[in-house]
């Protein structure tokens, strides 16, 4: 039967215990997307490959597959280290969003490089973060623009002159089109908001986007944004 192989950076998602010294670990990786993978040889004494297959290590993973059957870790190197994770809650909170993200957003098998790396670039600047809710916030964000969820506007998309104040099921609206089209209740946005909602998503900068502090009126709505979005689809 043939193996292949494949070495490809990974996070740990989640992982399950199988047997006595194994578990099953969700594995978002670069090249293949979402997999589910064994791990062999856990014990008390190889804390190295415990710590490397435990909820959001970022390595490099090898991995074994006989056809038709799930991939099999062979060997772990160069993992990203952020010791800041152990003694700072926010920060490993806002490394959980990021997990989270990707398990809600992302299927089986569906490869998003780009998407892989902009985590990793995420992960990495954890560690001189200021403001990691925004971060959590901002990455939220910009998985939904990976998957071709928003399109957000300053301006009103329906007369395109007037400041937007209304999200509406995906579209921007300032108040006198949404006051004329709709009579349900929208997610109104003050100017400034907006606007932070809009660098949050589309600024290429975290240092830009490090530097706000995140107001939780502005957390809760970007919440129900994403919520909306992924409820949707899934
Ligand atoms: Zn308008």
């Amino acid at each position: 039967m043939t193996t292949t192989t494949i070495t490809t950076q990974g996070l740990v998602l989640r992982t399950v215990p199988y047997k006595q010294n194994g578990r099953v670990i969700t594995l978002f990786t670069e090249k293949l997307g979402t997999i589910g993978c064994m791990v062999y040889g856990i014990t008390p004494k190889n804390t190295r490959l415990n710590t490397q297959t435990s909820p959001l290590a970022l390595a490099s993973y090898t991995l074994t597959q006989k056809k038709g059957s799930l991939f099999t870790l062979k060997e772990v190197c160069d993992p990203l280290i952020i010791p800041e994770l152990r003694y700072r809650l926010p920060l490993l909170k806002t490394a959980a969003t990021f997990g989270e993200a990707i398990s809600r957003s992302q299927a089986e098998f569906n490869p998003a490089p780009l998407l892989f790396q902009l985590t990793k670039a995420y992960f990495t600047y954890l560690a001189k973060a200021k403001n990691p809710l925004t971060l959590a916030q901002s990455y939220k964000l910009k998985t939904m623009k990976h998957d071709g969820l928003c399109n957000f506007q300053l301006r009103c998309c329906k007369c395109r002159k007037n400041q937007m104040s209304h999200y509406y099921e995906g579209d921007s609206y300032c108040d006198p089109c949404h006051r004329r089209m709709f009579t349900t209740d929208s997610i109104q946005f003050s100017q400034e908001e907006w606007h932070q909602l809009y660098l949050l998503t589309y600024s290429r900068s975290l240092a830009q986007i490090d530097q706000f502090e995140m107001t939780p009126t502005l957390e809760e709505k970007i919440d129900l944004i994403y919520n909306q979005a992924y409820q949707l689809t899934h």
